[in-house]
């Protein structure tokens, strides 16, 4: 099968954004007792990183900064390090504990970009393995994503506490 490079794809179904008024990216960032529910896998000074409920793809990770600000141009010298010392992380627990072949990683600004969490920036990272492309299809299921993301979890922690390198 031959792809069609469509940008826009990856980020389709992402998670789902404000409800009631309240940010996710806020409520899961302010609520330490959730991590494990909320599959928060790190919490830096200024920023942290979580699982992707509406997942592109198994192990797909969102970093953000814990401040709700939209902009890129919004984020502090010290937030943008920290995004992209986060994304080392996420990039080498990925690679070693699910054999990530590639990755997808880019900010969507603004709803026309497809933000599905528009006014709280976050930096998708998407892992890519040879002929995923029919994964979201076979995860349809709203059991088996829940199984997914436990289980990336699971795998993804040591890496993130720094128990594995
Ligand atoms: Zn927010």
């Amino acid at each position: 099968m031959d792809l069609i490079w469509a940008p826009w794809r990856i980020w389709y179904i992402q998670k789902a954004t404000t409800q009631n008024g309240v940010c996710s990216l806020c409520s899961e960032s302010k609520t330490t007792e959730l991590d494990e529910d909320n599959f928060v896998l790190y919490r830096g000074k200024n920023c942290f990183a979580l699982l992707n409920t509406f997942p592109y793809n198994n192990g797909h990770i969102l970093i953000a900064p814990y401040r709700h600000v939209r902009d890129l141009k919004d984020l502090t010298d010290e937030e943008i390090i920290e995004v992209f010392r986060i994304s080392k992380i996420a990039v080498n627990a990925l690679e070693k504990s699910m054999g990530a072949q590639g990755f997808n990683i880019g900010f969507n600004v603004g709803e026309v970009a497809g933000a599905g969490c528009a006014d709280h920036i976050h930096l998708h990272i998407v892992p890519r393995w040879s002929g995923d492309t029919n994964f979201m299809p076979i995860l349809g299921d709203v059991k088996i994503i829940s199984e997914a993301l436990k289980n990336s979890y699971e795998r993804l922690l040591p890496y993130f506490r720094g128990v594995l390198k």
